[in-house]
């Protein structure tokens, strides 16, 4: 199989899965516990705390653990319900929906930009807009993949997924300044002083760890910026040099994309049907977000880039990690150039594939 959809999930790392198999017995007691299995427990929770802290640069205590970024996302929402949101249009749904639904005209306001974009892997430019409001980033995609520091980004709230860096599905982070509002979205437990509800899940935050200490210790923001963007680019030139009617909807510029992402639009030949030739083929990736998937609507991502429901229609996201090889690229350019041509030949929209 060639797999080219980490930006949906990145399946667990090696030392991930040793770790929360090993915490499974050894720290399965509830970490709010006063007795001995409980501190054990608990201190396995704040090594991740602390080097997640490590790696944003922000304080231990400005962290608390959620079950994904959906909820930290949810979590900044719901402390400025009924204030003014504003979100850039191409945010995750779990940012778009909560706010169009929890937003109101009271002050103060949130602005809720991503520092990069899960579909096409954009980099925003959203700091030089901020001013006299609170500012949250979604940074799931962003984290392990470029440098990212919460203070230099000027940050009151970051959202945070250990899937898309090698740990567990359902464990996540919200960073939360030292004294910005904040109202907790579980409400009915002391963990994490009173801030989020519910047992700790100890295995899984175990798990984000050896993930997080990966990410540390290899620097592998570095590695993206060079092994990963060489694939990631080759494809790209490749796809446009020998497909006809292809066209990008990821710059390449460094510092305006993720190096690990790339959407393409095919002309005339549906997202929806590349994918599952190419999955027949062996070959996995997405149609714009996973999460979106199943909903015939046009990405909103893309939308809002092009405006143009046929670009929006007929893309497809490659999304890389550091496991992949130029065999991989080989892989792809074996099957795509005749699953593309074959589609466009059946589509009802004109298109000449010799221009
Ligand atoms: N935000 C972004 C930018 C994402 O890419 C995703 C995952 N697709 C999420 C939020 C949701 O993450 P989780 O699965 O941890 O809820």
């Amino acid at each position: 199989m060639t797999y080219l959809d980490f930006a949906a999930t990145v399946p667990m790392l090696p030392e991930v899965i040793k770790a929360m198999h090993e915490a499974e017995t050894k720290f399965f007691a509830n970490a709010s516990a006063l007795h001995t299995p409980g501190h054990l427990a608990m201190n396995q929770i704040e090594h991740t705390r602390e080097l997640l802290a490590q790696l944003i640069n922000a304080d231990p205590e400005e962290i608390i653990f959620t079950s994904g970024a959906s909820e930290s996302n949810n979590t900044v929402m719901r402390t400025f319900e009924g204030c003014q949101i504003e979100t850039s249009p191409l945010e995750h749904h779990s940012v778009i929906e909560a706010a169009r639904i929890l937003k109101g005209d009271s002050l103060p306001k949130l602005y809720s930009y991503m520092l990069a974009n899960n579909e096409t892997g954009e980099i925003l430019d959203f700091y030089k807009s901020k001013e006299d409001c609170y500012f949250h980033s979604d940074l799931t995609q962003a984290l392990g993949k470029i440098p990212v520091d919460v203070k230099k980004l000027g940050l009151d709230y970051a959202t945070f997924s250990a899937h898309k860096i090698g740990g567990p599905i359902g464990v996540g982070a919200l960073y939360i300044k030292k004294g910005v509002p904040f109202k907790p979205l579980i409400i009915g437990g002391n963990q994490e002083n009173k801030r989020r509800g519910g047992t700790y899940n100890t295995v899984g935050i175990i798990g984000f760890g050896a993930a997080l200490e990966h990410v540390l210790k290899n620097k592998t923001w570095e590695k993206y910026d060079t092994k990963v963007r060489e694939l990631r680019d080759l494809l790209a030139k490749r796809i446009l040099g020998e497909i006809p009617g292809s066209s990008l909807n990821t710059d390449l510029t460094p510092k305006k994309s993720l190096p690990n992402i790339l959407n393409v639009s095919f002309r005339a030949a549906e997202g929806e049907s590349i994918q599952l030739y190419l999955d027949a083929e062996g070959v996995i990736v997405s149609t714009g977000s996973a999460c979106a998937a199943g909903d015939i609507k046009p990405s909103h991502v893309l939308m809002a880039k092009t405006g143009d429901a046929e670009v929006a229609h007929s893309s497809i996201r490659f999304s890389f990690d550091l496991s992949n090889t130029i065999q991989d690229v080989d892989r792809v350019m074996e099957v795509l150039p005749g699953v593309v041509d074959r589609l466009q030949k059946m589509s009802t929209i004109p298109f000449d594939s010799s221009q």
